[in-house]
């Protein structure tokens, strides 16, 4: 009761997850600006942001690679402002950035038309989850989900503890992630579906491609990628 009375008297003002400045939450306009959101012409099938001197609309990782996912979208680049959104949300526990960053994807997918008929989330090994807490792909994923109006499904698990991969080179990555994934029997039946893959960071997309990879052998039809933000090459 005095707390109810202190806070009719004193009310908590609304705070930016990212800098604190109060006024609005749960991102101030000021830090939602200073995002390097992608634009321009991006990769058509990673969809990283390319060089303005490129000719091609495919990078040179996509030209070489082979991925299983027929395409990946993001929203900004992971530096500065973005690595801190990420790192708040993952590190910190600002679960609420989930919010914003599904706004952010819904906006970029908005206009390319994809039929999807479930989103998965991109899961952390279990040990992780209970460091942890919650896994910020199945948050946002969740978010996601209730914006477009479509299920989610956490059918996927880590069923191996890899390496982290933020210092390993592109090969390497592609290594360490290999079997990481299965499709849980309980939710065997993402066949002929189409699939949304939720991920917070795309780098070289060893991740996302070894969940598509066992996604589809478990039948789903196609894979679409969206991630918040997309990281450099290594
Ligand atoms: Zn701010
Ligand atoms: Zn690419």
């Amino acid at each position: 009761m005095i707390k109810y009375l202190f806070n009719l008297l004193y009310p908590s003002k609304a705070k930016c997850s990212i800098c604190g400045r109060t006024g609005s939450e749960p991102v101030c306009n000021v830090c939602m600006a200073s995002l390097d959101y992608l634009q321009g012409i991006t990769c058509f099938h990673c969809g990283k942001q390319l060089n303005e001197k490129y000719k091609h609309n495919i990078c040179p990782d996509c030209i070489t690679g082979s991925f299983y996912y027929e395409r990946a979208y993001s929203c900004f680049e992971y530096s500065g402002m973005g690595k801190k959104l990420i790192h708040k949300l993952k590190y910190e526990g600002k679960v609420q950035l989930a919010h914003v960053i599904a706004g952010l994807m819904a906006k970029r997918i908005e206009n390319e038309g994809l039929q999807i008929d479930v989103i998965v989330p991109v899961p952390i090994h279990e040990k992780k989850l209970t460091v942890r807490g919650f896994n910020q792909s199945y948050m946002i994923a969740s978010e996601l989900g209730e914006r477009l109006h479509k299920p989610v499904t956490d059918c996927l698990e880590r069923i191996t503890e890899t390496k982290e991969q933020y210092n390993l080179d592109r090969s390497q990555r592609f290594l360490n992630i290999r079997g990481a994934f299965s499709v849980k029997l309980s939710y065997n039946n993402c066949k002929y579906m189409n699939i949304l893959l939720i991920d917070d960071v795309y780098t070289t997309g060893s991740t996302v491609n070894e969940c598509s990879k066992v996604l589809k052998s478990a039948g789903a039809d196609r894979v679409y990628v969206v991630t918040a933000a997309t990281g450099s090459n290594t």
